[in-house]
């Protein structure tokens, strides 16, 4: 068959092994997974509340344009209805941004480490991957930029950073976005938006309205607790929004995740209790790295990377075995690292004492 290219040697993204698959492996009753940055408190009561009582019909298609979920969105925001893109989790519209604008002969720009989805979405487009080395653990915004060509077609900002949760503050990145030529599109990846509590980081939605080439993304999977119902989307000027569209699946979300995430948009006294209980946790992983000496980054998110002072991959194994699934930094460009979600206060202190245990 003509595959293009770039797909022999290509695998799979396989983030890890499932729960029972561990629990089958090693006999365990219980399994944490902290591998992912998914909520350790779950999604918001009303969600489990409509849920219990929803009565949707499956046999028929969803609304392609999402318009209750638009509408919800574009209100909760304060952006118009136009300036909103919405896909099969953020994952979608990474997929979408790539195969709109990439393609052989072009280039992008992203931050290594940072989220793989990027890279793997480019070379499946045969764009040329520029890797610019973070600068202690933060996007070298000005290493970037000279990264960007006459050839560059788009530049990836995760903010926060997976897998460092650093940031990039507002006023850096308004110095960024000025200085970007017009016609490279600048995603902004704010999956972790809500947990951020930075008071140098303003909201980035204005951004939109100054510069026509930025596209900021955000999620239902993380914050929301909705990741199995994969919804995620950007927010940008209406042109960008309009050329992005029709490179987007027909029907890319279903009808219950509409209405799912509008119950859970409604409550914001869930997100709000979920990042203040974060906070104490990645107080505990704080305390823990500083007990041990262990280098670690200031996050902003729902997971943490930090030194182990061992084979990250050893540690991935012998945390599993007793219980936890985590990522190894092996798998993140960040060897002698692992990334761990951080989870209820229950789970951090069974981890942290595990893992004192390995170390
Ligand atoms: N961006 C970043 C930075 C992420 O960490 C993730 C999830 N791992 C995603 C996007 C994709 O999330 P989703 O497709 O569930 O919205």
């Amino acid at each position: 068959m003509k595959w293009k290219q770039q797909i022999y040697g290509m695998k799979a993204y396989q983030p890890g092994k499932p729960m029972e698959e561990v629990k089958k492996e090693f006999g365990l009753d219980e399994v944490v997974k902290l591998a992912s940055n998914e909520n350790p408190y779950g999604f918001s009561p009303k969600v489990k509340a409509f849920l219990n009582n929803e009565e949707t019909n499956h046999a028929i298609y969803p609304d392609g344009y999402a318009q209750n979920l638009r509408t919800a969105v574009a209100n909760h925001l304060g952006v118009k209805e136009t300036q909103l893109l919405f896909g099969n989790g953020s994952d979608d519209i990474i997929a979408i941004i790539t195969r709109a604008l990439l393609y052989p002969g072009v280039n992008t720009v992203m931050a290594t480490p940072s989220f793989s989805q990027y890279s793997h979405n480019a070379e499946i487009e045969g764009a040329e991957v520029r890797k610019v080395p973070l600068q202690n653990g933060k996007h070298d915004l000005k290493a970037m930029l000279e990264a960007i060509n006459e050839s560059t077609s788009v530049v990836w900002v995760c903010n926060p950073n997976n897998p460092t949760g650093t940031i990039v503050d507002h006023n850096e990145l308004e110095i960024f976005l000025k200085s970007v030529p017009s016609d490279v599109l600048v995603v902004l990846d704010e999956a972790y938006f809500e947990y951020v509590d930075s008071t140098e980081y303003k909201d980035s939605i204005g951004f939109i309205n100054e510069y026509s080439n930025v596209i900021i993304l955000r999620t239902f999977s993380k914050a929301y607790g909705l990741a199995s119902f994969r919804v995620g989307y950007a927010i940008a000027n209406e042109e960008v929004i309009a050329k992005l569209d029709p490179v987007r699946a027909p029907f890319n979300n279903t009808i219950l995740s509409h209405k799912v995430a509008i119950v859970a948009l409604e409550d914001q006294e869930f997100i709000h209790s979920c990042k203040e209980k974060n906070k104490n946790g990645k107080k505990q992983f704080v305390h823990f790295c500083e007990k041990h000496g262990l280098h670690y980054y200031p996050t902003q998110t729902n997971f943490i990377l930090f030194e182990v002072k061992a084979d990250s991959d050893v540690v991935f194994h012998e945390m599993m075995k007793r219980g936890f699934i985590i990522r190894s930094g092996n798998a993140l460009d960040a060897p002698g690292y692992i990334r761990v979600t951080i989870g209820t206060e229950e789970q951090n202190e069974k981890f942290l004492s595990l893992l004192e245990e390995v170390l």
